[in-house]
Protein backbone atom coordinates (compact mmCIF):
# COMPACT_ATOMS: atom_id res chain seq x y z
CA UNK A 1 0.00 0.00 0.00
CA UNK A 2 1.66 3.09 -1.07
CA UNK A 3 1.42 6.11 1.78
CA UNK A 4 1.06 9.55 1.51
CA UNK A 5 4.53 10.50 0.85
CA UNK A 6 5.06 7.03 -1.31
CA UNK A 7 6.94 4.49 0.36
CA UNK A 8 5.76 2.54 3.25
CA UNK A 9 6.29 4.95 6.27
CA UNK A 10 8.09 2.66 8.01
CA UNK A 11 11.05 2.19 5.80
CA UNK A 12 11.11 5.76 4.84
CA UNK A 13 10.42 7.54 8.32
CA UNK A 14 12.24 5.15 10.64
CA UNK A 15 12.05 5.58 14.55
CA UNK A 16 13.80 8.76 15.53
CA UNK A 17 17.24 8.49 16.57
CA UNK A 18 19.56 10.95 18.44
CA UNK A 19 20.76 14.55 16.70
CA UNK A 20 24.24 13.40 14.72
CA UNK A 21 26.64 16.56 14.28
CA UNK A 22 27.78 15.45 10.81
CA UNK A 23 31.12 14.44 11.46
CA UNK A 24 30.69 14.53 15.49
CA UNK A 25 28.71 13.60 18.28
CA UNK A 26 24.97 13.16 18.81
CA UNK A 27 23.68 15.94 20.80
CA UNK A 28 20.54 16.42 22.70
CA UNK A 29 17.10 17.03 20.52
CA UNK A 30 16.00 18.92 23.20
CA UNK A 31 17.98 22.29 21.85
CA UNK A 32 18.41 26.01 20.01
CA UNK A 33 20.10 26.04 16.76
CA UNK A 34 20.44 30.11 15.37
CA UNK A 35 19.20 28.49 12.15
CA UNK A 36 17.01 25.91 11.98
CA UNK A 37 16.50 24.26 8.49
CA UNK A 38 12.98 21.07 8.14
CA UNK A 39 13.54 19.00 5.45
CA UNK A 40 16.63 18.11 3.92
CA UNK A 41 15.76 17.52 0.67
CA UNK A 42 16.94 18.95 -2.78
CA UNK A 43 15.86 22.63 -0.66
CA UNK A 44 17.47 21.85 2.71
CA UNK A 45 20.69 19.98 2.10
CA UNK A 46 21.67 22.73 -0.62
CA UNK A 47 20.67 25.85 1.46
CA UNK A 48 22.44 24.01 4.38
CA UNK A 49 25.57 23.85 2.60
CA UNK A 50 24.90 27.60 1.07
CA UNK A 51 24.66 29.35 4.71
CA UNK A 52 27.75 27.12 6.10
CA UNK A 53 29.90 28.46 3.00
CA UNK A 54 28.31 32.25 4.26
CA UNK A 55 29.52 31.13 7.70
CA UNK A 56 26.96 30.54 8.90
CA UNK A 57 27.99 28.77 12.40
CA UNK A 58 25.02 26.85 13.74
CA UNK A 59 22.68 25.14 10.94
CA UNK A 60 20.73 22.09 12.37
CA UNK A 61 18.20 19.92 9.27
CA UNK A 62 15.62 17.76 10.52
CA UNK A 63 15.11 15.12 8.34
CA UNK A 64 13.77 11.76 9.08
CA UNK A 65 14.86 9.70 6.12
CA UNK A 66 18.14 8.14 5.99
CA UNK A 67 18.23 8.33 2.12
CA UNK A 68 18.20 11.37 -0.07
CA UNK A 69 16.74 10.76 -3.32
CA UNK A 70 17.32 12.43 -6.61
CA UNK A 71 13.61 12.84 -7.98
CA UNK A 72 14.22 14.02 -11.40
CA UNK A 73 15.83 10.96 -12.46
CA UNK A 74 12.46 8.81 -11.26
CA UNK A 75 11.18 9.75 -14.96
CA UNK A 76 14.21 8.04 -16.15
CA UNK A 77 13.62 4.70 -13.94
CA UNK A 78 10.18 4.61 -15.48
CA UNK A 79 11.66 4.57 -19.39
CA UNK A 80 14.02 2.50 -18.55
CA UNK A 81 17.02 4.99 -19.44
CA UNK A 82 17.82 4.53 -15.46
CA UNK A 83 18.83 2.37 -13.04
CA UNK A 84 16.86 2.94 -9.56
CA UNK A 85 20.67 2.86 -7.83
CA UNK A 86 21.37 6.02 -9.57
CA UNK A 87 18.91 8.13 -7.85
CA UNK A 88 19.27 6.90 -3.92
CA UNK A 89 22.46 8.17 -1.81
CA UNK A 90 22.89 7.76 1.97
CA UNK A 91 21.42 10.78 3.48
CA UNK A 92 24.64 10.64 6.16
CA UNK A 93 26.74 11.12 2.47
CA UNK A 94 24.59 14.64 1.37
CA UNK A 95 24.53 16.18 4.86
CA UNK A 96 27.15 19.04 4.88
CA UNK A 97 29.78 19.09 6.96
CA UNK A 98 29.35 21.23 10.18
CA UNK A 99 25.77 20.86 9.86
CA UNK A 100 24.20 19.13 12.88
CA UNK A 101 21.37 16.15 11.35
CA UNK A 102 18.53 16.00 13.77
CA UNK A 103 16.92 12.62 11.82
CA UNK A 104 13.42 13.09 13.53
CA UNK A 105 10.22 14.86 11.69
CA UNK A 106 8.41 18.10 12.63
CA UNK A 107 5.14 18.20 13.57
CA UNK A 108 4.47 21.17 14.32
CA UNK A 109 5.82 25.17 14.25
CA UNK A 110 4.99 27.87 16.58
CA UNK A 111 6.07 30.81 14.86
CA UNK A 112 5.02 33.19 17.94
CA UNK A 113 7.36 31.26 19.74
CA UNK A 114 9.89 30.33 17.71
CA UNK A 115 9.61 26.46 18.27
CA UNK A 116 9.84 23.48 16.43
CA UNK A 117 7.46 20.47 18.36
CA UNK A 118 9.34 16.81 16.73
CA UNK A 119 7.73 13.33 16.34
CA UNK A 120 9.99 11.97 19.52
CA UNK A 121 8.73 14.69 21.80
CA UNK A 122 11.47 16.89 22.03
CA UNK A 123 11.31 20.41 21.08
CA UNK A 124 13.81 22.58 19.24
CA UNK A 125 14.28 26.70 19.67
CA UNK A 126 15.59 28.87 16.71
CA UNK A 127 16.43 32.10 15.78
CA UNK A 128 15.67 31.61 12.49
CA UNK A 129 13.37 28.70 10.58
CA UNK A 130 13.47 27.85 7.31
CA UNK A 131 10.65 25.44 6.24
CA UNK A 132 11.30 23.15 3.61
CA UNK A 133 9.32 19.51 3.92
CA UNK A 134 8.02 19.19 0.31
CA UNK A 135 4.65 18.40 -0.60
CA UNK A 136 2.30 14.85 0.28
CA UNK A 137 0.87 12.67 -2.08
CA UNK A 138 -2.85 12.30 -1.77
CA UNK A 139 -3.32 8.96 -2.71
CA UNK A 140 -7.09 9.15 -1.34
CA UNK A 141 -7.95 12.35 -2.63
CA UNK A 142 -9.12 9.73 -5.77
CA UNK A 143 -11.32 6.67 -4.33
CA UNK A 144 -9.61 3.75 -5.68
CA UNK A 145 -6.11 5.39 -6.89
CA UNK A 146 -3.91 3.71 -4.28
CA UNK A 147 -5.71 -0.05 -4.37
CA UNK A 148 -4.95 0.69 -8.33
CA UNK A 149 -1.24 1.87 -7.68
CA UNK A 150 -1.25 -1.62 -5.32
CA UNK A 151 -2.37 -3.72 -8.33
CA UNK A 152 -0.22 -5.58 -10.91
CA UNK A 153 -1.27 -3.05 -14.03
CA UNK A 154 -1.15 0.49 -12.19
CA UNK A 155 2.36 2.33 -11.38
CA UNK A 156 3.47 5.85 -10.54
CA UNK A 157 7.32 7.43 -10.95
CA UNK A 158 5.61 9.60 -7.96
CA UNK A 159 7.14 6.76 -5.79
CA UNK A 160 10.79 5.43 -5.84
CA UNK A 161 9.72 2.03 -5.39
CA UNK A 162 6.88 2.07 -8.24
CA UNK A 163 9.84 3.93 -10.84
CA UNK A 164 10.51 0.59 -11.27
CA UNK A 165 7.63 -1.52 -11.25
CA UNK A 166 6.60 1.61 -14.14
CA UNK A 167 9.61 0.51 -16.24
CA UNK A 168 8.67 -3.47 -16.10
CA UNK A 169 5.20 -2.76 -17.13
CA UNK A 170 5.59 -0.38 -20.05
CA UNK A 171 8.26 -2.27 -21.22
CA UNK A 172 5.97 -5.58 -20.96
CA UNK A 173 3.38 -4.56 -23.11
CA UNK A 174 2.73 -4.75 -26.61
CA UNK A 175 -0.60 -4.05 -27.17
CA UNK A 176 -3.59 -3.09 -25.02
CA UNK A 177 -4.46 0.55 -23.75
CA UNK A 178 -2.07 2.42 -21.53
CA UNK A 179 -3.53 5.72 -19.84
CA UNK A 180 -1.57 8.55 -18.33
CA UNK A 181 -3.21 10.83 -15.76
CA UNK A 182 -2.26 14.37 -13.96
CA UNK A 183 -4.13 15.69 -11.58
CA UNK A 184 -5.55 19.20 -11.32
CA UNK A 185 -3.58 21.05 -8.28
CA UNK A 186 -0.47 21.93 -7.39
CA UNK A 187 2.28 19.72 -8.42
CA UNK A 188 6.16 18.79 -8.39
CA UNK A 189 6.99 18.58 -11.89
CA UNK A 190 4.34 18.80 -13.46
CA UNK A 191 5.68 17.90 -17.02
CA UNK A 192 6.91 14.70 -14.82
CA UNK A 193 3.39 12.86 -15.38
CA UNK A 194 4.20 12.45 -19.40
CA UNK A 195 8.03 11.69 -19.21
CA UNK A 196 7.66 7.92 -19.12
CA UNK A 197 4.71 8.44 -22.21
CA UNK A 198 7.15 9.79 -24.24
CA UNK A 199 10.11 7.40 -23.71
CA UNK A 200 7.91 4.44 -23.66
CA UNK A 201 6.77 5.30 -27.29
CA UNK A 202 10.07 5.72 -28.63
CA UNK A 203 10.74 2.42 -27.01
CA UNK A 204 7.69 1.05 -28.69
CA UNK A 205 8.52 2.43 -31.90
CA UNK A 206 11.87 0.71 -31.78
CA UNK A 207 10.52 -2.65 -31.07
CA UNK A 208 7.46 -2.44 -33.99
CA UNK A 209 4.69 -2.49 -31.72
CA UNK A 210 3.32 1.03 -31.72
CA UNK A 211 0.32 1.20 -33.70
CA UNK A 212 -0.79 -1.88 -31.71
CA UNK A 213 -1.00 0.27 -28.24
CA UNK A 214 -3.84 3.02 -27.94
CA UNK A 215 -2.35 5.72 -26.05
CA UNK A 216 -4.21 8.62 -23.38
CA UNK A 217 -2.88 11.12 -21.89
CA UNK A 218 -5.30 12.75 -19.41
CA UNK A 219 -4.23 16.85 -18.18
CA UNK A 220 -6.24 18.90 -16.41
CA UNK A 221 -4.66 22.05 -18.31
CA UNK A 222 -6.96 23.50 -21.33
CA UNK A 223 -3.18 22.52 -23.53
CA UNK A 224 -0.90 20.31 -23.28
CA UNK A 225 1.29 22.08 -20.41
CA UNK A 226 0.60 25.60 -21.19
CA UNK A 227 4.00 27.35 -22.27
CA UNK A 228 3.64 29.06 -25.50
CA UNK A 229 6.57 27.20 -28.08
CA UNK A 230 6.49 24.21 -25.93
CA UNK A 231 3.28 23.02 -26.35
CA UNK A 232 3.70 23.07 -30.00
CA UNK A 233 6.91 21.08 -29.67
CA UNK A 234 4.92 18.63 -27.32
CA UNK A 235 1.84 18.34 -29.91
CA UNK A 236 4.37 17.37 -32.56
CA UNK A 237 5.45 14.61 -30.52
CA UNK A 238 1.92 13.42 -29.31
CA UNK A 239 0.64 13.34 -33.55
CA UNK A 240 4.50 11.44 -34.11
CA UNK A 241 3.15 9.06 -31.41
CA UNK A 242 -0.11 8.82 -32.10
CA UNK A 243 -1.36 10.00 -28.82
CA UNK A 244 -5.08 10.93 -27.72
CA UNK A 245 -4.61 14.10 -25.49
CA UNK A 246 -7.59 15.07 -23.84
CA UNK A 247 -7.40 18.70 -22.18
CA UNK A 248 -9.32 19.63 -19.12
CA UNK A 249 -9.51 16.44 -18.06
CA UNK A 250 -8.98 14.61 -14.31
CA UNK A 251 -9.65 11.23 -13.40
CA UNK A 252 -11.82 11.38 -10.90
CA UNK A 253 -12.16 7.36 -9.33
CA UNK A 254 -10.14 4.05 -10.63
CA UNK A 255 -11.37 0.77 -10.14
CA UNK A 256 -8.31 -1.63 -10.16
CA UNK A 257 -10.97 -4.71 -10.58
CA UNK A 258 -11.94 -3.75 -13.62
CA UNK A 259 -9.22 -1.70 -14.56
CA UNK A 260 -10.97 1.23 -15.26
CA UNK A 261 -10.71 4.95 -14.42
CA UNK A 262 -13.35 7.96 -14.67
CA UNK A 263 -12.70 10.36 -16.40
CA UNK A 264 -14.23 14.07 -16.34
CA UNK A 265 -13.99 16.65 -18.89
CA UNK A 266 -14.68 19.83 -16.90
CA UNK A 267 -14.84 21.82 -20.22
CA UNK A 268 -18.59 19.63 -21.12
CA UNK A 269 -18.94 18.69 -17.64
CA UNK A 270 -18.82 14.93 -18.97
CA UNK A 271 -17.38 11.98 -17.35
CA UNK A 272 -17.07 8.70 -19.39
CA UNK A 273 -15.38 5.45 -18.46
CA UNK A 274 -12.08 4.10 -19.74
CA UNK A 275 -10.24 0.96 -20.04
CA UNK A 276 -7.08 0.03 -19.75
CA UNK A 277 -4.09 -2.49 -19.23
CA UNK A 278 -1.84 -0.12 -18.03
CA UNK A 279 -2.63 2.99 -15.98
CA UNK A 280 0.41 5.54 -14.55
CA UNK A 281 -0.95 8.11 -12.54
CA UNK A 282 0.15 11.20 -10.80
CA UNK A 283 -1.74 11.66 -7.03
CA UNK A 284 -3.30 15.06 -6.15
CA UNK A 285 -0.61 16.90 -3.83
CA UNK A 286 -0.63 19.11 -0.91
CA UNK A 287 1.58 20.64 1.39
CA UNK A 288 1.92 18.08 4.49
CA UNK A 289 -0.98 18.34 7.09
CA UNK A 290 0.77 19.39 10.18
CA UNK A 291 1.91 22.43 8.48
CA UNK A 292 -1.79 22.76 6.91
CA UNK A 293 -2.31 23.52 11.04
CA UNK A 294 -0.04 25.65 11.52
CA UNK A 295 -0.31 29.05 11.42
CA UNK A 296 2.15 29.63 8.25
CA UNK A 297 -0.08 29.02 5.25
CA UNK A 298 -2.20 32.13 4.29
CA UNK A 299 -5.79 32.44 5.68
CA UNK A 300 -7.92 30.48 3.78
CA UNK A 301 -4.81 28.60 1.54
CA UNK A 302 -6.40 24.86 1.24
CA UNK A 303 -3.00 23.70 -0.21
CA UNK A 304 -1.50 24.75 2.86
CA UNK A 305 1.79 26.05 1.53
CA UNK A 306 4.16 28.33 3.81
CA UNK A 307 3.34 32.45 3.07
CA UNK A 308 5.97 34.23 2.29
CA UNK A 309 6.99 37.11 0.07
CA UNK A 310 7.91 35.70 -3.22
CA UNK A 311 10.64 37.30 -4.04
CA UNK A 312 12.38 37.40 -0.69
CA UNK A 313 11.28 33.80 0.45
CA UNK A 314 10.58 35.53 3.99
CA UNK A 315 7.27 34.87 5.73
CA UNK A 316 5.15 37.83 5.28
CA UNK A 317 4.01 37.76 9.00
CA UNK A 318 7.28 35.56 10.52
CA UNK A 319 10.50 38.00 10.21
CA UNK A 320 12.52 34.66 11.02
CA UNK A 321 10.71 32.05 8.93
CA UNK A 322 11.43 31.29 5.74
CA UNK A 323 10.54 28.62 3.07
CA UNK A 324 11.42 27.63 -0.39
CA UNK A 325 11.14 24.76 -3.21
CA UNK A 326 7.86 22.71 -2.98
CA UNK A 327 6.18 23.79 0.64
CA UNK A 328 6.72 27.58 -0.56
CA UNK A 329 3.78 29.41 -1.08
CA UNK A 330 5.35 31.16 -4.37
CA UNK A 331 3.84 31.18 -7.88
CA UNK A 332 6.16 29.24 -9.68
CA UNK A 333 6.01 25.64 -10.95
CA UNK A 334 7.53 23.27 -8.21
CA UNK A 335 10.72 22.05 -9.74
CA UNK A 336 14.21 21.88 -8.57
CA UNK A 337 15.31 23.96 -11.38
CA UNK A 338 13.22 26.38 -9.58
CA UNK A 339 14.99 26.37 -6.50
CA UNK A 340 18.54 26.65 -7.80
CA UNK A 341 17.64 30.43 -7.42
CA UNK A 342 15.67 30.10 -4.26
CA UNK A 343 18.41 28.72 -2.87
CA UNK A 344 20.57 31.32 -3.48
CA UNK A 345 18.14 34.24 -2.88
CA UNK A 346 17.32 32.68 0.32
CA UNK A 347 20.68 32.09 1.39
CA UNK A 348 21.80 35.74 0.75
CA UNK A 349 18.81 37.27 2.45
CA UNK A 350 18.88 34.81 5.65
CA UNK A 351 22.94 35.76 6.13
CA UNK A 352 22.02 40.08 5.27
CA UNK A 353 19.67 39.62 8.24
CA UNK A 354 22.13 38.05 10.64
CA UNK A 355 24.60 40.42 9.63
CA UNK A 356 21.58 43.05 11.15
CA UNK A 357 20.56 44.15 7.20
CA UNK A 358 17.74 43.92 5.01
CA UNK A 359 17.19 41.17 2.16
CA UNK A 360 17.71 42.76 -1.01
CA UNK A 361 18.47 38.93 -3.05
CA UNK A 362 15.35 38.21 -5.25
CA UNK A 363 13.96 35.02 -6.40
CA UNK A 364 12.46 36.00 -10.26
CA UNK A 365 10.01 33.32 -10.53
CA UNK A 366 12.19 31.04 -13.06
CA UNK A 367 11.51 27.68 -13.15
CA UNK A 368 11.74 24.24 -16.01
CA UNK A 369 10.90 21.33 -17.38
CA UNK A 370 12.77 18.90 -19.35
CA UNK A 371 10.36 16.64 -21.31
CA UNK A 372 12.39 13.75 -22.24
CA UNK A 373 10.49 13.39 -26.04
CA UNK A 374 12.08 10.13 -26.82
CA UNK A 375 15.03 8.20 -25.29
CA UNK A 376 17.68 10.74 -26.59
CA UNK A 377 16.24 13.99 -27.08
CA UNK A 378 14.67 16.75 -24.44
CA UNK A 379 12.27 19.82 -24.81
CA UNK A 380 13.54 22.01 -22.47
CA UNK A 381 10.78 24.40 -20.80
CA UNK A 382 12.28 27.78 -19.10
CA UNK A 383 9.16 29.99 -17.82
CA UNK A 384 8.24 32.42 -15.37
CA UNK A 385 5.55 31.85 -12.51
CA UNK A 386 3.20 32.91 -15.25
CA UNK A 387 3.94 30.50 -17.72
CA UNK A 388 5.83 32.60 -20.02
CA UNK A 389 9.01 31.78 -21.51
CA UNK A 390 12.02 32.73 -19.90
CA UNK A 391 15.33 31.67 -22.14
CA UNK A 392 17.96 31.42 -19.89
CA UNK A 393 20.50 31.92 -22.95
CA UNK A 394 17.91 33.65 -25.31
CA UNK A 395 19.96 32.61 -28.65
CA UNK A 396 19.99 29.01 -28.20
CA UNK A 397 16.20 27.31 -28.48
CA UNK A 398 16.68 24.95 -25.93
CA UNK A 399 12.51 24.34 -26.35
CA UNK A 400 13.01 22.88 -29.60
CA UNK A 401 13.64 18.82 -29.68
CA UNK A 402 17.21 18.73 -29.64
CA UNK A 403 19.76 16.01 -28.73
CA UNK A 404 22.04 18.26 -26.79
CA UNK A 405 19.58 18.59 -23.71
CA UNK A 406 19.29 15.43 -23.45
CA UNK A 407 23.30 14.96 -22.78
CA UNK A 408 23.07 18.08 -20.16
CA UNK A 409 19.39 16.51 -18.55
CA UNK A 410 20.14 12.85 -18.44
CA UNK A 411 24.25 12.59 -18.70
CA UNK A 412 25.37 15.88 -16.68
CA UNK A 413 22.76 17.35 -14.60
CA UNK A 414 23.12 14.36 -11.77
CA UNK A 415 26.52 14.92 -11.56
CA UNK A 416 25.74 18.44 -10.77
CA UNK A 417 22.85 17.66 -8.63
CA UNK A 418 25.09 15.55 -6.43
CA UNK A 419 28.56 17.41 -6.89
CA UNK A 420 27.67 21.11 -7.10
CA UNK A 421 23.95 21.72 -6.05
CA UNK A 422 24.27 19.74 -2.95
CA UNK A 423 27.11 21.45 -2.35
CA UNK A 424 25.29 25.11 -2.07
CA UNK A 425 27.75 25.55 -5.20
CA UNK A 426 25.18 26.12 -8.42
C1 LIG B 1 8.87 12.04 -10.76
C2 LIG B 1 9.49 13.39 -10.52
C3 LIG B 1 10.22 13.98 -11.52
C4 LIG B 1 10.77 15.24 -11.32
N1 LIG B 1 11.52 15.79 -12.32
C5 LIG B 1 12.08 16.99 -12.15
C6 LIG B 1 12.91 17.56 -13.17
O1 LIG B 1 13.14 16.95 -14.20
N2 LIG B 1 13.45 18.78 -12.95
C7 LIG B 1 13.22 19.47 -11.79
O2 LIG B 1 13.74 20.59 -11.67
N3 LIG B 1 12.44 18.97 -10.80
C8 LIG B 1 11.88 17.74 -10.94
N4 LIG B 1 11.12 17.20 -9.94
C9 LIG B 1 10.76 18.03 -8.78
C10 LIG B 1 11.86 18.12 -7.71
O3 LIG B 1 12.33 16.84 -7.38
C11 LIG B 1 11.27 18.82 -6.49
O4 LIG B 1 10.71 20.05 -6.88
C12 LIG B 1 12.34 19.07 -5.44
O5 LIG B 1 12.83 17.85 -4.95
C13 LIG B 1 11.75 19.90 -4.29
O6 LIG B 1 12.68 19.99 -3.24
P1 LIG B 1 12.17 20.11 -1.74
O7 LIG B 1 13.40 20.09 -0.91
O8 LIG B 1 11.22 21.23 -1.62
O9 LIG B 1 11.35 18.78 -1.49
P2 LIG B 1 11.95 17.32 -1.44
O10 LIG B 1 13.15 17.21 -2.30
O11 LIG B 1 10.80 16.41 -1.71
O12 LIG B 1 12.44 17.14 0.05
C14 LIG B 1 11.59 17.23 1.17
C15 LIG B 1 12.32 16.57 2.34
O13 LIG B 1 11.61 16.84 3.55
C16 LIG B 1 11.58 15.67 4.32
N5 LIG B 1 10.42 15.73 5.21
C17 LIG B 1 9.13 15.40 4.93
N6 LIG B 1 8.36 15.61 6.01
C18 LIG B 1 9.17 16.09 6.98
C19 LIG B 1 8.96 16.50 8.32
N7 LIG B 1 7.73 16.43 8.89
N8 LIG B 1 10.01 16.95 9.05
C20 LIG B 1 11.24 17.03 8.48
N9 LIG B 1 11.50 16.65 7.21
C21 LIG B 1 10.47 16.19 6.48
C22 LIG B 1 11.50 14.55 3.31
O14 LIG B 1 11.94 13.32 3.87
C23 LIG B 1 12.41 15.06 2.21
O15 LIG B 1 13.74 14.65 2.38
C24 LIG B 1 10.58 15.93 -10.09
C25 LIG B 1 9.84 15.31 -9.07
C26 LIG B 1 9.30 14.05 -9.28
C27 LIG B 1 8.52 13.39 -8.17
Amino acid sequence: MVTESGPPRSSTLPVPLPAIAAGGAAVDGNKHHEVVVIGGGNAGISLAARLRRYGVRDVAVVEPSGRHLFQPLFSHIGGGTAEASEAVRPQASVMPQGVTWIQDSAVDVKPAASTVALASGSQLTYGHVVVCPGLQLDWDKVPGLAEAMDSPHGSSNYVYELASKTWALLSGLRSGTVVFTMPSGPVKCGGAAQKPMYLACDYWRQQGVLNQIRLVMVVPTPTVYGVPGVDEELNRKIAEYGIELRCNSEVTAVDAGTRTVQVLDSATGRSDSLAYDVLHAVPPQSAPDWLKATDLPAAGDHGGFVEVNAETLRHVRYPNVWSLGDAAGTKNSKAGAALRKQTSALAKNLKAVLNGGTPKAKYNGYSACPFTVSRSTVVFAEFDDQYRPMPTIPKVKVSKERHSTWILERDLFPGIYWNLILKGRA
